[in-house]
């Protein structure tokens, strides 16, 4: 897969939460999911874990695949996402397959979890209903026999990993493939009827100039794409780019250039059609990511496989990250978690503040002084003061009685987002 995915509700408010026992990983996420009402997430994210290599830059949980693993990963899936239907709407309105490298999975395999899924949430015919089936994939791995497995098992969308067109600066984030094949791929989809498809890429590359990275975006847009994700490179603790980066290996890019390729890209998009409808994502009209959407307006969804995280009505959960921990089997076949948090006021409105405000259309400014004014009269207040402060500043916008970050406060939103959390929860 892709990218550095933000995920859904990482944050710096995780401290001081409350959490359920059973955070030592002996819990199965059934247990916490019972203390939810039923029925409640038309979403639905699947995590398959297997890479062909790990690139450096990538904190996601993913092991090389060995092949041998494949099939008990996807026995323990059917397994978990039987036990999980319970709690999943049916029809789904969003699924969403990430990793790692869901199309790493043999064609016969995804032919039978599609099968599957099938059978619990009726996802062959998600097209038919207005629904989004996306799988992320690796151009390596698209296959003629993979793109009619998808297609033919439901997907709608394809979410496409390229990173960058130049071999150079794919050899520095040592990602493996071929630039060459991501049109080949994206081309494979598209004859077997996935359509709507989606190219990931990264700024900031360390010796990336301004040029190539224009250059990656006009391709990208050459290619059809409706959909654009482009991430800045950033150093995650424990990953190998994050080593070499403190072994002196090279110099990452200078900060202004990378703030400008971020001014940039919303220019160059612009002009191609797509606009930024979230901090690092780009789409035509009415082709945003739906499933993603959910997460940035805390919707609900429930989660399988390993390392996957779910959210139900304020319910949070994590299932553990190894593979091993995940093929075992529990009472009630769900997996076992690594952390779940219970619902939380306070919590809730700093997730609802830190993910909405990436949105270009920003939050209900009502809805979240009245959450506030909910728990105390002096979070409502600080939450206030902090609105009107980056007003000033120029990094916040209130009209239509909603809060959207402007141009300069969409470059500094890790600023403006922290300083909401803090605002809300100062302990
Ligand atoms: S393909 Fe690379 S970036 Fe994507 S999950 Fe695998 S190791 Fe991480």
């Amino acid at each position: 897969m892709p990218s550095p995915t933000p995920p859904p509700h990482a944050s710096s408010a995780s401290r001081s939460l409350p959490v359920l026992s059973g955070g030592d990983g002996t819990q199965p996420a059934g247990r916490v999911l019972a203390s939810t009402r039923r029925h409640a997430a038309a979403s639905l994210y699947i995590h398959v874990p297997f890479c062909f290599h790990k690139c450096h830059y990538c904190d996601f949980y993913s092991i090389v695949d060995t092949r041998d693993r494949q099939e008990p990963f996807v026995h323990r899936l059917e397994h978990e996402l039987e036990a999980l239907s319970p709690w999943v709407r049916r029809p789904l309105d969003t699924l969403f397959v990430g990793g790692g490298t869901p199309s790493l999975l043999s064609p016969s395999l995804w032919r039978r979890l599609l099968r599957r899924l099938d059978e619990l949430f009726g996802t062959a015919s998600m097209a038919g209903r207005g629904g989004e089936f996306t799988v992320e994939c690796n151009p390596e791995t698209v296959t003629d026999d993979l793109a009619a497995a998808l297609a033919a098992g439901g997907v709608t969308r394809v979410s496409m990993g390229a990173q960058s067109f130049h071999p150079g600066h794919l050899k520095t984030l040592e990602r493996w493939h071929d630039p060459a094949n991501v049109p080949l791929a994206l081309e494979r989809m598209r004859q077997a009827g996935i359509v709507r498809q989606s190219i990931d890429l990264i700024f900031g590359i360390p010796g990336q100039t301004m040029d190539e990275w224009l250059q990656d975006l006009e391709i990208a847009c050459s290619l059809g794409t409706e959909h654009l994700s482009c991430y800045g490179l950033t150093y995650e603790q424990g990953t190998a780019m994050n080593a070499r980066l403190e072994r002196g290996d090279f110099q990452p890019i200078d900060h202004d250039l990378e703030a400008d390729m971020f001014d940039a890209t919303v220019e160059r998009l612009g002009r191609h059609g797509l606009r930024r409808y979230e901090l690092s994502n780009f789409a035509r009209p009415g082709a945003e990511c739906r499933h993603n959407l959910v997460y940035w307006r805390q919707g609900n969804w429930i989660a399988a496989g390993p390392s996957a995280s779910g959210h139900v009505d304020g319910l949070r959960w994590k299932n553990r990250p190894r593979l091993d921990d995940y093929l075992q089997d529990t009472p009630d076949r769900t997996a076992l978690i690594a952390d779940a948090e219970t619902p939380d006021p306070v919590r809730n409105l700093v997730e609802a503040m830190m993910t909405g405000l990436r949105l270009a259309e920003g939050v209900d400014a009502r809805a979240m002084l009245s959450f506030a004014a909910a728990i105390d009269d002096r979070r409502r207040d600080r939450l206030a003061s902090w609105a009107t402060r980056l007003g000033e500043r120029g990094m916040l916008e209130a009209a239509d009685d909603r809060w959207r970050l402007t141009p300069t406060g969409m470059r500094l939103a890790n600023q403006a987002i922290l300083e909401a959390a803090e605002a809300i929860d100062p302990s």
